[in-house]
């Protein structure tokens, strides 16, 4: 397991100033003044780099994309008000009546909802797939086909896909892959193996205390000679490609997702989440190495834990090989019935019952009864909810005061 090393140095170094104010400044400004009309056309058709309108781009939010865009080795990247709406904008530019979507994984209750239901009442169609569907996965794909999405780790399944597998399918047929990093930053680099676009829910980990929601998507650069952007299914992308080159997915995102759907981050979310950013590292690492000890601890216990670290997984094997550094801070408790998790979670005295994850308090919610509950039997099927599932977020508590709470709850 890897403490990250190389993220201490960069995040606090990127965040803090070298000059004047130490911490990011908040520009909590709407809009900006342009001081004549000359600059004002010249910042419209973008050969004036400053600040339009707050909705298209701030100067805090400026500075948290950037790290992220670094973070993930991106050309850019573009903050939103939410990790939904970092998904929503992801698919959004990218899609018209018509098209067809390709999911595979998870799911997250909400991205669920926008394929199965959302986008389809605007005319796109979705199929779902386990992470291991991986023929059917590549026999789906039709000219039509616009985004293959993915999530790094099922949530709240703990399912683990084969990324660079799909990321090679995607390539091959010329298709978008975008992957949700929600739970995973640092431990999984999307764009290098292969995906185009990575999306986050910055509110949990990456931000780590509740103080703000917000997400972001990062975006590779559209490569010189042959890329899948340049072909027929994209073709809305050639004017983007003409006049901003390498940077073409950011300008498509934002003309045809942010600047009409508004889904924009504020300057004040942006600051938190750059604060959160510093301590990112020091908190992914200790809670990896907790979720392994704990997941270990109350197996043996004879709790029902779903994790991937323990050998009776289905893909153990897999979490050995390409989860070297861990695959978040979640784990799953089966405690059969409803009766018996709701005990459970009253009776804990660390756990917080709640539907955020990635925490520094250990967080958990019994599933059923709460995201999913509007969810029909075989979709929860699906999506791995049985009737007893907690889902648990791991925190930055002393691993054995969480194990020893839990054995506690659970007599
Ligand atoms: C929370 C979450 C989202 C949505 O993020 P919000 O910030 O709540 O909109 C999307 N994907 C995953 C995996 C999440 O955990």
């Amino acid at each position: 397991m890897n403490n990250f090393e190389e993220y201490c140095t960069k995040f606090v170094q990127s965040v803090g100033a070298k000059e004047g104010a130490v911490s990011p400044q908040i520009v909590s400004s709407a809009s900006f003044s342009y001081g004549d009309s000359e600059t004002g056309e010249g910042i419209f058709n973008g050969s004036v780099k400053k600040p339009l309108y707050s909705r298209m781009g701030n100067p805090t939010t400026g500075k948290l994309e950037s790290i992220l865009a670094e973070m993930d080795g991106g050309i850019g990247a573009v903050a939103t008000s939410s990790g939904m709406g970092a998904t929503s904008l992801a698919t959004l530019s990218l899609l018209e009546m018509g098209d067809e979507v390709i999911s595979i994984g998870g799911l997250f209750g909400g991205t669920y909802s926008l394929f199965n239901e959302t986008l389809k009442r605007f005319g796109v169609s979705t199929q779902f797939f386990d992470v291991d569907e991986i023929e059917a996965i590549e026999a789906t794909i039709t000219p039509k086909t616009k985004i293959i999405f993915l999530e790094s780790v099922g949530n709240p399944n703990m399912r683990l896909p084969d990324i660079k597998k799909i990321a090679d399918i995607a390539n091959n047929a010329g298709v978008a892959l975008i992957v949700d990093n929600t739970i995973t930053p640092l431990s999984v680099a999307p764009l290098k193996l292969g995906a185009d676009i990575v999306v986050y829910s910055t509110t949990k980990i990456i931000t780590g205390n509740a103080s703000a929601l917000g997400g972001c998507a990062v975006f590779r650069a559209i490569n010189e000679g042959e890329d899948k952007f340049k072909s027929a299914r994209y073709a809305f992308m050639e004017k983007f490609i003409k006049k901003m080159g390498a940077m073409a997915l950011i300008p498509n995102a934002k003309k045809r997702a942010l600047r009409d759907f508004g889904m924009s981050a504020n300057a004040h979310a942006s600051y938190q989440t750059m604060l959160g950013l510093e301590t990112l590292p020091l908190r992914l690492s200790r809670i990896t190495q907790s979720v392994e000890t704990i997941a270990k601890a109350l197996d043996k216990e004879g709790f029902n834990i779903n994790h991937p670290y323990l050998e009776k997984h289905p893909h153990h094997a897999r979490y050995k090989k390409d989860f070297v550094n861990g695959c978040g801070t979640l784990l799953t408790i089966d405690m059969q019935t409803k009766e018996k998790a709701f005990a459970f979670l009253n009776n804990s005295k660390l756990a917080t019952i709640t539907a955020n994850i990635g925490d520094s308090r250990t967080l958990a919610l019994h599933m059923a009864s709460t995201i999913y509950s509007d969810f029909d039997k075989e979709t929860k099927e699906f999506l791995g909810i049985t009737d007893g599932l907690i889902r648990v977020s791991i925190g930055l508590e002393n691993p054995e005061d969480i194990i020893n709470d839990f054995i506690s709850a659970a007599r």
